[in-house]
């Protein structure tokens, strides 16, 4: 009889999935991490026994915080990945040809040794000469240095621990100074189903409004995250994500995708009312 992985997402509920092998674990200098052989989902990533990237549906939240900002930005050349040590997102990111620069800062080196031995299909992106990969805290990066971006896309884990100052407005005002002037800043902004989350998700979309002109936030089903109901938030310093000019781009382009797509980007900003209302 095989064994099960509960991944609980509030002390009450949890996405449990049957596990027919343990392919490895190990304690980084951060966290535990996981990889599991499952009949439901292929082989998944769990840090400290939180789900974050499975074969099955890895694609949802990578198209998902990727393609929104670099097709809202005409012309995304430098880009800057914060956290995404699975390099999902890094992946999507190469599939747009103007990208010339893209640099990850993954706190834990061992997330993305780990992925390179179980994810190769989405590290092999890696090996593009146009990405550097730095491991450190993002937080102190983007309060170091010196370069400048286009797009900045914080693929982190939930708030807790060395990610929970990647929620707040300190950084996200790091972000903005490093940011061109019509820059956009990109990250996934968790469940509005899970309740402890909430204020996270409105605090955030506060601060947000409070250094960017234009905020918007949107949504993905990601049918093994938290309640399966996933938010990103986007705050643009000068294009507006709901532009037509950005149909325009999406269907020129012609990615290659299999969730995102010209009409699903536009219909996921739009959001339920109890979610709207969490948002100023
Ligand atoms: N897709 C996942 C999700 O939505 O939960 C996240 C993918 S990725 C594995 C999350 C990464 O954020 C982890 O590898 C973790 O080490 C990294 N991380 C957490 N805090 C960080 C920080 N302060 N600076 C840089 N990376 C950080």
């Amino acid at each position: 009889m095989n064994r099960w992985h509960s991944d609980y997402h509030s002390p009450h509920r949890a996405l449990s999935f049957e596990v027919t092998r343990s392919l490895y674990t190990e304690k980084s200098e951060y966290q535990e991490i996981e990889i599991l052989e499952t009949p439901e989902f292929g082989k998944v990533m769990l840090l400290d026994g939180v789900l974050m990237v499975t074969e099955k549906d890895e694609f949802v939240y990578h198209e998902m915080l990727a393609h929104p900002a670099l097709f809202t930005h005409p012309k995304p050349a430098r880009v800057l990945i914060i956290g995404g040590g699975d390099c999902g997102t890094l992946s999507r990111v190469l599939m747009h040809k103007g990208v010339d620069k893209l640099v990850q800062v993954e706190l834990d080196e061992m997330v993305t040794r780990v992925s390179r031995e179980y994810f190769p299909a989405l590290t092999a992106a890696c090996e593009d000469p146009l990405v550097e990969l730095i491991f450190g805290d993002g937080i102190k990066y983007l309060r170091e240095t010196q370069a400048k971006f286009d797009v900045i896309l914080i693929d982190s884990t939930d708030p807790v621990g060395p990610a929970e100052g990647l929620f707040r407005r300190p950084f996200f005002a790091d972000c903005k100074r490093v940011l061109n002037d019509d820059g956009i800043l990109c990250l996934q902004s968790e469940s509005p189903w899970i309740e402890d989350l909430r204020p996270v998700i409105s605090e955030v979309n506060r601060d947000l409004h409070s250094l960017f002109p234009i905020v918007r936030a949107y949504s993905a089903a990601i049918q093994t995250y938290q309640a399966g109901f996933w938010l990103f938030q986007i705050a643009s310093l000068a294009y507006d994500p709901c532009d037509q000019a950005v149909y325009e781009r999406i269907t020129e382009a012609g990615l290659k995708c299999s969730y995102y797509h010209a009409n699903l980007h536009f219909s996921s900003f739009v959001l339920p009312a109890f979610v709207e209302k969490l948002l100023n």
